[in-house]
C-alpha cells in the first residue's frame, strides 16, 4: 500500500459513522487492512456482543513496553444538530476540514496512521503501540477490557499519549466524573389528602438541595486546586422527572446528578454523604407514612481523573513532543485515568480544539493536522535515538 496523508486517511475515517450506539467494526476493519498493507499485525478486543472492537498494534521491538498512541473511534451523535455540511463526509473549506469526529478525535487517529510508515522506517529502540477504543463517549467503557489485558502482559506499555484535542498543547490532567441516578419511591394519593401520601418530588427536592450544600462545601477555598477550572470539585443535577397531575401526590421522582471531581477527591464520598442523609433524615419520615417507600442511588458511569506529575518521564516526553513545558489541564475527561490505574503513566495532547467537539459543523484545521504529523515525526526520531531512556 502506498503512503497516505493524514488528510486522506481522515477522509476515510470520517466516512464511517461510528456514533457510540452503533458498530465501529467497519472502521476497525479499514484500519486493520491499512496496517496489514504496511505489514503491521493487530489484535482486536471485541465487546461481548461482538458489535464493536478495540484495536491494538505494536510497531518496533516486542521485548519491551513502549509509547501508546491512544484514541477513541466513536463519535457523539448529530441528532438534533443543524449542520451546514454532511457530517459523515469530509468537507474542506478555507483550510478547515469539517465532519463529525474531525476534532474529537479521528484527526489524531488519521495522523497516527499516516505516521506508521515513518515508524516502520526507523530502527526504533522503544516500540510504538496503537490503541484505538470504542465507547469512550459513553463513559470510557470500551477501553477497559483492553487495559485489563495489557496490564497482565510481561511488557506492559511504558507511557501513553492520548490525542484528545488540546490544540497540541501539553496537558497533564483533568477531573474525574461520576454520574448517578437517584430514584425516590413515594406513595400516591389524592392531593386533597396530601399528608397521607409521600410526595416523591418533595423528597427529591430535599436531596437535590443537599447536593447543593455538599457542592458548596467542596467549593471552599481551602479545597481549591488552581490547575483546574473551576478549581474545585463540582456537583450538578442535570435531569429530573416525576409527577403525573397536580391533583395526585407523586409516587415517583427520579433525577440524575454528576460529580466532577479533582483527581485527588473520591467522588463516591458525595454519594455516601447523600445516602447517609437519605437514610437518617428522610427515609424514616417517609416510612412513618407508608412503609413501602424509599430512596435508591445507582451509579450510571464513572471515570477517574488524571494528574500526571510534571516531573515524570511521561511529562518529559510530552514536553519534547509538544515543544512546551507550559503544562495545562482540560475540562473534559479522557481514558487517561484508566491508563494510569492500569499502571501506564499518561499525558494528553492532540490536534484540534474541543471548542469544536460535539458541536454541529465540527472541524479541525489543516494546520493542526499538520502540526500533529510533525509531533509524531518528532516521536519517531526520539524513539530511534535515545528512546531507550525515553
Ligand atoms: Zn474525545
Amino acid at each position: 500500500m502506498s503512503e497516505s496523508s493524514s488528510r486522506e486517511l481522515l477522509e476515510r475515517l470520517i466516512g464511517f459513522a461510528t456514533v457510540s450506539r452503533d458498530s465501529n467494526l467497519e472502521l476497525i476493519a479499514f484500519i486493520r487492512d491499512y496496517l496489514a498493507g504496511l505489514g503491521v499485525e493487530c489484535e482486536l478486543f471485541h465487546n461481548p456482543e461482538r458489535t464493536k472492537a478495540n484495536l491494538f498494534a505494536t510497531i518496533g521491538p516486542r521485548d519491551r513496553g513502549g509509547v501508546v498512541l491512544s484514541g477513541h473511534t466513536d463519535v457523539v451523535p448529530v441528532d438534533g444538530q443543524s449542520w451546514t455540511v454532511e457530517p459523515f463526509q469530509l468537507t474542506e473549506r478555507e483550510g478547515r476540514l469539517y465532519g463529525r469526529g474531525t476534532a474529537d478525535m479521528k484527526g489524531f487517529i488519521a495522523s497516527v496512521l499516516a505516521a506508521v510508515p515513518a515508524f516502520l522506517g526507523r530502527p526504533l529502540t522503544l516500540p510504538v503501540h496503537l490503541a484505538f477504543s470504542y465507547d469512550e463517549e459513553v463513559g470510557c467503557l470500551g477501553v477497559r477490557p483492553m487495559l485489563a489485558e495489557l496490564e497482565r502482559r510481561p511488557h506492559k506499555p511504558r507511557l501513553c499519549l492520548i490525542g484528545e484535542p488540546t490544540e497540541l498543547k501539553p496537558v497533564l490532567g483533568h477531573k474525574g466524573k461520576l454520574a448517578v441516578r437517584c430514584q425516590v419511591q413515594g406513595a400516591a394519593c389524592h392531593s386533597a389528602y396530601a399528608p397521607y401520601g409521600v410526595n416523591a418530588i418533595e423528597y427529591a427536592a430535599r436531596l437535590i438541595g443537599k447536593l447543593g450544600d455538599i457542592g458548596a462545601e467542596l467549593a471552599r477555598p481551602e479545597r481549591h486546586d488552581e490547575r483546574f477550572d473551576p478549581p474545585f470539585s463540582t456537583v450538578q443535577t442535570g435531569t429530573i422527572k416525576g409527577g403525573r397531575a397536580l391533583n395526585i401526590v407523586p409516587a415517583e421522582c427520579e433525577f440524575d446528578f454528576e460529580v466532577r471531581a479533582l483527581p485527588d477527591f473520591d467522588a463516591r464520598q458525595v454519594v455516601d454523604e447523600l445516602q447517609a442523609y437519605a437514610e437518617t433524615e428522610l427515609a424514616p419520615r417517609m416510612r412513618a407514612v407508608q412503609p413501602e417507600t424509599g430512596i435508591s442511588l445507582k451509579p450510571l458511569s464513572a471515570y477517574p481523573g488524571l494528574a500526571t506529575s510534571p516531573d515524570s518521564e511521561a511529562a518529559r516526553l510530552l514536553a519534547l513532543l509538544s515543544g512546551s513545558t507550559e503544562f495545562g489541564t482540560v475540562a473534559f475527561g479522557t481514558e487517561g485515568g484508566l491508563f494510569e490505574q492500569a499502571g501506564i503513566p499518561t499525558v494528553v495532547c492532540g490536534p484540534g480544539s474541543m471548542e469544536q467537539g460535539h458541536k454541529p459543523d465540527e472541524f479541525i484545521s489543516r494546520e493542526q493536522l499538520a502540526g500533529c504529523d510533525a509531533m509524531l515525526r518528532r516521536l519517531a526520531l526520539h524513539l530511534q535515538g535515545e528512546g531507550g531512556s525515553a
